[in-house]
């Protein structure tokens, strides 16, 4: 097999071909002195809010911390219940907790992955004081039942689109399909800062304006503390790198597309159809790709993990364990059985490598590997 191995994501194509910028970007916040929001923070949440199409957007220190701000904003403390997917990243349910509600999940789609909107409704109390709903891989939530739902019962969406900077559904972006939007510029995000960075977006300048004031400490006016808030401040040079990066995003998501696009050729090719199950992009969405995950059978998936290791293929199985079954969440009381669809998720996924840069040779010599592995793994078995 080839002696070059195919990484999971590189990160360094993207920094070597906006070097340039990326230096000036970094040397204009230096420069300034202004080091932590400022100017640079502004003209970034200017240009993400006409990116996502949106009114407003508040920069701060994280995906995380952008869900955080947008529940609280929204009024969720001690003794709420915020309604959100069983599969995710763990963020998602850790906003919640953290403000001292109780995180009740529900089961996804199967083929989507994203939240099922029947599961939701069910599980909608007097306590429910927003749906935190999640466009996992880059691939929009199915939002038009959902709308109902949360319109019926008078509810609050919180898009964590963490994953789905760009996505759209029906034509809008995220960020505008829901009350609240909550992105994360963590490096491997489809917009990815030099370390952590995040945003929030909404269309009503009260609740942007009760963002901007809970990022600094619920500051409203200089030592007025107004709400008990975070430190969760965006620094400039983030920013500023950011900014670099953005005119470029729409072509690295339609680069992201047709990678992906090549994979499922590729598995045609190789009829590996019935091994590898490619990601089902729904109608009416712009997938962005910000993983491309498969499903293999759960008894191969591990050895399939080792051998493509062993030939230097990166992989990652997001995620291995349900957040109803994660340890520390025990105390809500969960068991395993209780979301059938987001366990099996558990045990089937695999991401293969995807970046917009990744190119045909290595796409081919990462399907080729894993073709020679579950053929030799059905020769055996027979
Ligand atoms: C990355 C991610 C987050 C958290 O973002 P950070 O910037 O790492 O704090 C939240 N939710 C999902 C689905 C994510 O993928």
């Amino acid at each position: 097999m080839s002696s070059t191995g195919v990484p999971l994501f590189d990160l360094q194509i993207q920094h070597r071909t906006l070097q340039e910028s990326i230096q000036a970007a970094v040397a204009r916040v230096l420069a300034s002195g202004q080091v932590i929001l400022g100017p640079e923070v502004a003209c970034l949440e200017e240009e993400i809010a006409r990116f996502c199409g949106v009114g407003h957007a508040v920069g701060c220190a994280s995906g995380t911390d952008a869900l955080s701000l947008a529940l609280q904003a929204l009024g969720v403390g001690p003794d709420d219940e915020v309604i959100l997917p069983a599969f995710t990243f763990f963020a998602t349910a850790g906003a919640v907790c953290r403000l001292g509600a109780r995180p009740i999940f529900a089961d996804i789609d199967a083929t989507t992955y994203n939240l099922d909107p029947l599961q939701v409704e069910n599980k909608i109390t007097e306590k429910t004081k927003a749906i935190l709903i999640v466009h996992l891989f880059g691939q929009c939530a199915d939002m038009e039942p959902l709308w109902h739902v949360a319109e019926r019962h008078n509810v609050p969406i919180v898009e964590d689109a963490a994953q789905a900077f760009g996505a759209e559904y029906q034509g809008n972006r995220t960020g505008t399909l829901g009350a609240i939007g909550c992105f994360s510029f963590y490096p491997t995000k489809i917009l990815g800062a030099c370390g952590d960075a995040g945003m929030v977006v909404t269309n009503d300048p009260e609740w942007a304006a009760r963002l901007a004031c809970l990022r600094v400490h619920g500051m409203e006016k200089r030592y007025h503390h107004k709400y008990i808030g975070w430190n969760a401040r965006l620094d400039a040079v983030q920013a500023a790198l950011l900014r670099a990066k953005l005119p470029h995003v729409d072509r690295w998501i339609e680069e992201r597309q047709a990678v992906a696009q090549r994979y499922n050729v590729l598995l045609d090719e190789y009829h590996l159809a019935d091994f590898l199950e490619r990601p089902v992009v729904r109608p009416q969405r712009r997938h962005v790709f910000n993983q491309y995950v498969v499903r293999v059978a759960p008894a191969q998936r591990e050895a399939l993990i080792r051998h493509l290791k062993a030939e230097r293929i990166g992989t990652e199985v997001y995620y291995p364990i349900p957040l109803h079954l994660q340890e520390c969440l025990a105390y809500l009381g969960y068991r395993e059985g209780d979301f059938p669809a987001s366990e099996e998720a558990c045990e089937s996924v695999l991401a293969l490598p995807m970046y917009p840069e990744l190119t045909l040779d290595q796409q081919a010599r990462v399907i080729q590997s894993c073709s020679t592995f579950l053929r030799q793994r059905v020769r055996k078995a027979a």
